[in-house]
């Protein structure tokens, strides 16, 4: 049973707004150390707004964030980078002009100075463990891999930044489902070997459950379902919903 005292990120009442649109109306969102969370919902729900507005590149018009019990809430995102929490953007957005070393190398960017070479090394191998492809394809360019490695990529270098809480927007997008399968896999193992906190973006809601130890469903800006991964599965909406969407 965790904690809740080891809550990582608490998300109260968040409202953001694009001009006249409202994408987020006052959600509330709980993330416990070491739990990976999903966050599900159809185009447009608000995943992605949610995810942005952790990170600072959206200020809410009302509501708070809190990593811990330090608020973040309209911080700049180079403030919540080095609070390690780590945002790995939908459509992956590594550099496709560089190799997939550089661009593990650029992950670390924000603590290797304060942490050295030594350091880095020793986390490029830990990668390397969590996702041997990288390590064969390591002088490749980027743009050359497959869009799932490219994925794994992101993810990867989203882990040399050392994350508290990595936020995932939408791994599986546009990735065959087995491949898809694959990287959720991959994340899950992340989280049991180094205890990293996750927050999930996924429209694949019943692959997403299955990596999840909780859920929270979105829809049109609002939380509108909540509970364990287990229970999210059983619920009978959600499986009238999302049937025959399962990665399996
Ligand atoms: P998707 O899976 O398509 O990314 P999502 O759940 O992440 O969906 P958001 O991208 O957060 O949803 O969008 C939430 C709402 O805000 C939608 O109605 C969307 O049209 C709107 N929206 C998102 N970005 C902008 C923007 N830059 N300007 C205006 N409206 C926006």
């Amino acid at each position: 049973m965790v904690n809740q005292a080891e809550v990582q990120l608490s998300i109260n009442n968040l409202s953001v707004s694009y001009g006249p649109i409202r994408a987020l109306k006052g959600v509330s969102i709980e993330v416990r150390k070491g739990e990976i969370v999903a966050l599900l919902g159809a185009n447009g729900a608000g995943k992605t707004t949610l995810l942005q507005t952790i990170s600072g590149l959206l200020k809410p018009i009302s509501g708070n964030v809190y990593f811990k019990h330090l608020e973040i809430t309209r911080k700049e995102p180079e403030k919540i980078v080095r609070e390690k929490i780590i945002h790995v953007p939908e459509h992956r957005q590594i550099f496709g002009t560089l190799t997939v070393l550089d661009n593990l190398y650029l992950g670390a960017y924000h603590h290797y100075r304060k942490s050295g070479k030594k350091k880095l090394e020793e986390q490029i191998i830990q990668v390397f463990e969590l996702f041997p492809i990288l390590q064969e394809r390591q002088k490749q360019l980027a743009g050359t891999l497959s869009g799932g490695q490219q994925q794994m990529l992101a993810i990867a270098r989203g882990v040399m930044a050392n994350p508290q809480v990595l936020l995932l927007d939408e791994p599986t997008l546009g990735l065959a489902p087995i491949i898809g399968k694959e990287v959720l896999e991959l994340v899950t193992e992340l989280n049991k070997t180094l205890g990293t906190t996750v927050l999930l973006v996924e429209q694949n809601v019943i692959a997403s459950l299955k990596a999840a130890d909780r859920g929270y469903v979105i829809s049109n800006g609002e939380v509108v379902k909540e509970g364990s991964s287990k229970d999210l599965l059983l619920d009978d909406e959600i499986k009238e919903a999302y049937l025959g969407q399962a990665i399996s």
